[in-house]
This record gives structure tokens, sequence and C-alpha cells, in this order.
């Protein structure tokens, strides 16, 4: 007999061994195992009394709290999908994403309920509104969470005879100049991705779990299945700040936490008193962009956290690759740990080039990242043309170019539309940023191509200088000079308050492409 691979499993798992055990800390609540189990029921009694059956889409949008960990369970217990949404889009994005996913209950923050309110007209398929805070008033035409689940009767829920292929969520990938598309994640997809969180980054019983990444991003990476499942404490954060985070790292004594690399940057610039009172050694995951050699040896000198680096992309539940210290990786080698990384379990790579055929193992040679495994996405949803374009011949096509050396170890050396080609040379602008970032000046940059006359695209640096940092144009160009062949090099650099990124620190460099074009027009004009 075949028993699927279901995440609903983790909840249970726990709720069972460690009901007394604190499952979430949400600012001044807490809620136990057995609490978090019985509210996630709550919510799936409250969806099945409003009509929601198998397959129906269930979309929250909320910063990071104890409703959208419940929603999760709540939602996948009844065989329905999650739709997590992005709170940093804009309205009308979440007008097409609703209308683009047909959903049928909508579970919103009261923060973002006035937005929703201003689209509600177009929202046809929604059925029931529903606003999560506590037990007050909710506004008009909304229903109380609280109340609503007290409301619903308390009856054994129908068995939605799940397998492990029907999906868990639909994400939608943000940030690039397309449309957002729908990835349809599995239970196995979300299954596998918690079990390789586990293994690969030792999350275990006695963690405490600091939650800086928004839930909604990737389901927050696996965190909330496999910290779950192992009876871990999530502790809440529902937006960033240096001094909260400093505050619940000692408060809770927090010893795990995935993040993007904006939010790191956040930390070390971070100067209050409470900085090195810490008495816990956390381990921070970062994903979404590479990260320079540079940054992760000042994290981990000056800070003594443990720094663990993966890569992945929604489409992969996340998790592909890994760069553990280990008999291949020594601690203090910063440039090998700011790699991608070696593939976790069950998980094939192969970096190869336009016709499919993999590039030499010699870490020169570019190619673009495919991947086939489990833990790759069932499609995009209603995009069957998109589907067939990213999954080709059996592998997931990322659309990530990397180098990969003898040991399989990947580097990833841009996005396939943002390499540079100067003088037909390929420039690998995350090169130019680690070296950029060696600079004591420097704490934001990126790096983009610009028109040149002579060698058609040449790279252009757009760095946010530290508080103090005074390096100029000149400085910085010289300092690359020194480092980098000259081809490589930034011919121009321009300093900004900040870089535009999306809501998980994913820098948005069309935007910048975009800002530099309108600076050209105005110039012209
Ligand atoms: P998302 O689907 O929003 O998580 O974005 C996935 C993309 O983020 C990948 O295709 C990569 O371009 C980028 N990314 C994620 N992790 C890394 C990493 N460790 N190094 C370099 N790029 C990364």
């Amino acid at each position: 007999m075949e028993i699927p691979l279901l995440v609903t499993d983790f909840l249970s798992r726990a709720a069972a061994l460690y009901p007394e055990k604190v499952a979430i800390i949400d600012g001044e609540q807490r809620l136990t195992y057995a609490e978090f189990e019985r509210r996630s029921k709550r919510l799936a009694q409250a969806l099945v009394h409003a009509g929601v059956e198998k397959g129906d889409r269930v979309c929250i949008l909320s910063p990071n709290s104890h409703f959208f960990l419940e929603s999760f369970y709540g939602v996948s217990q009844i065989g329905a999908v999650l739709v997590p949404l992005n709170y940093r889009l804009v309205a009308g994005d979440h007008e097409y994403i609703i209308n683009h996913a047909g959903v049928k209950v909508l579970l919103v923050d009261q923060d973002y309920v006035e937005m929703i309110d201003a689209i509600r007209e177009a929202l046809g398929s929604v059925t029931t509104w529903v606003v999560a805070q506590e037990d007050q008033e909710a506004p008009a035409g909304w229903v109380n969470w609280e109340r609503w689940i007290a409301g619903a009767p308390d009856r054994a829920l129908p068995d939605p005879g799940l397998r492990e292929t029907d999906l868990v969520s639909i994400n939608y990938t943000s940030g690039t100049t397309a449309r957002p598309k729908g990835v349809m994640l599995s239970h196995r997809n979300c299954y596998l991705n918690a079990y390789n969180l586990t293994v690969h980054l030792g999350v275990c019983h006695d963690d405490v779990a600091l939650w800086t990444l928004p839930m909604f991003h990737c389901n927050g990476w696996g965190g909330v299945y496999a910290l779950t499942g192992l009876g871990a404490t999530h502790v809440v954060l529902r937006s960033v700040d240096a001094q909260a985070i400093f505050g619940l790292i000692e408060g809770h004594g927090v010893t795990f936490a995935c993040m993007a690399p904006t939010v790191l940057n956040t930390i070390l610039e971070y100067s209050g008193r409470d900085r090195h009172t810490i008495t816990t050694r956390p381990r921070f995951v970062v994903a979404g962009a590479p990260p320079p050699a540079a940054f992760i040896e000042r994290l981990e000198k000056e800070l003594g956290w443990d720094f663990i680096e993966i890569y992945g992309l929604t489409e992969t539940s996340p998790l592909l690759t890994v760069t553990p210290v280990d008999h291949l990786t020594r601690r203090e080698d910063y440039g090998r740990r700011s790699r991608a990384g070696i593939p976790v379990t069950g998980v094939a790579l192969k970096v190869c080039d336009e016709q499919g055929i993999p590039v030499s193992q010699d870490d020169r040679a570019i190619g673009e990242v495919c991947a086939r495994s489990n833990v790759i996405f069932e499609g995009y949803w209603k995009q069957p043309q998109a589907t067939a374009e990213a999954l080709r011949d059996g592998w997931f096509h990322t659309g990530d170019l990397a180098t990969w050396d003898a040991s399989g170890s990947i580097n990833i050396v841009d996005r396939k539309k943002d390499v540079i080609i100067s003088g037909g040379e390929n420039i690998s602008s995350p090169e130019l940023e680690a070296v950029l970032y060696e600079h004591p000046s420097v704490l934001e940059c990126a790096v983009i191509g610009v028109p040149d006359a002579r060698w058609g695209e040449t790279p252009k640096a757009l760095v946010v200088r530290r508080q103090g940092g005074e390096a100029s144009e000149a400085e910085l160009i010289t300092f690359c000079r020194e480092r980098l062949a000259h081809f490589k090099c930034p011919t121009s650099v321009a300093f900004l308050e900040a870089l535009p990124r999306t809501a998980t620190g994913k820098l948005q460099k069309f935007k910048l492409r975009e800002q530099y074009w309108e600076s050209q027009s105005k110039r012209v004009n």
C-alpha cells in the first residue's frame, strides 16, 4: 500500500508528541502545539462551513503571524490550496493574482483591509472575506477571524483523500517585468524540501527559529513544515527591524533563522548596545542572491554566528544546493562558502549549454543550471506554455547561469537576462559586486550593463555607502581595477540612498536599468 507524503503530518506529529511545548511566540502571545493544531483544525472547519472544497483556492495576505502559520495547516488538511500573497505588491497585482487563481476565501491582515476594499468590486470569485485580527469588531463587509472560527460547527472534517501530488500552495513569483506566474507546489514537493532542510541545515527539536523571512515567500523556504514537524519553536517577526531582531534573539535564545542577504546587512549595520550580549550562536541560512565572501567573513567574525548558504527557486520548493562546512570546505574558506554549493539529497543538477549538453566542470565554462528532482514544481497555474518552456527534456531550466567544478559545486554567475556582454566577453555582475563589497565604504551595491559606443555594453555600479563611508567614484573604480581584469571593471559609479528590492530582498535590476534610461532621456530632453 502506498502511503502519501503529506505536509499535514508535520503538525499532527508535533501535536501528538509535544502538546504542551511552545510552538509559536508572536508578540505577547504563546501557542502550544496542541493549540496550534486545534486552531488550524477550527480554521479548516470554518472553511468547510464556508463551502470550501478540495482543490479550491484560499488566499492569505498578511505579514508574518500565528494566523499565517495556522493557515498553512488549516487549508491543506481539507485539500484546499493556499495562495500566499506578497504584501509588498500593489493593489493591481493582488487583483490580478486573486482573479487568476480564482480565489474563494480571502484571509487578510487588518492592515491590508483598506487596500483590498479598494479592489473589492473586481474580485468576483471571492465569497468570504476574513480579517486576521484578535477578537474585535471587524470592518464592514468582513468577518473577524476569531469569531468566524468560533462560529463554525465542531464536526469531523471530510477526508479529502489526499495524494502526494495534490497541491499545497500556488506561490506567485514576483519581481520580474512580466506578470507574476503561479508556481504550483505539491505535498510531495514541500514534504521532501522540508526533509532536506532538516537533513542539510540540521534543524532539530531544540531549535528556536526566528521568522525574518516573509512566510509568503516559498512557504518560508520550508520552515513552516520542517520546524513544525520536529516540534521546534517559531518566533514570529512581523517586520524586519534590527533592534527587534537582536531583542528576540537574546530574549528567546534564537538558534536558527532563514533570511535574505539584505536583512543580514541590516544586522551588520546595527550598532546597538545589545549587539554583543547574545549568548547563543545562531545559524543563519541565506539565499536569494550570491553572497559576497567578504560579507560572510564579516558576519562570522564580527558577530560570531554561523552562516549557511543555500540556493534554489520557488519552482524548486526551493532547496537545490547548500554549502556545508564539510570535508570539501573548511570554515575559513569564505570564497568556497559563498558558492551556491553542492546538490542536496534527491536533486540531480547539471550546468549545460543551449543544447542541454553539460559544460566542462572546470569552474570556467558558463551554462544554465538545470535540475531534476521530486522537489520540482508541478507547473505554472493555467500557463501550460510557460510550464513547457521551463520543464524541457525532463529537466527544469532555472534561468540561472553558473560554472561548476569537478566536485559538482555550483557557482551562480548571473541570471541569464542580467549578464553583461562587453566587447564579446561575458561579465558576471555578482563577481564584480563581490569585489565592491570588500571596500569598507560599501554597504550595498549592484552592477548593471549600460550601452557603450566602443564595447557594446559596459558595467555601471550602483552603490549605497555605509554610514560615514566616503569613497568616490574614482576610488571605487581603481579599487576594482586593482583586483579584477580591467574589462570586468565598472566604468562609472552612481551613489544611491537604497537599492530597489522585492519583499524578499531580491535586487530588482530591471528597475535600476529603467532608472538609468529615465536619467538618459532627461539628459537628451
Ligand atoms: P525566488 O523564486 O523568488 O526564490 O528566486 C529564485 C532566484 O533567486 C534564483 O533563480 C536565483 O537567481 C536567485 N538565488 C536564490 N538563491 C541564490 C543564491 N544562493 N545565489 C545566487 N542566486 C540565488
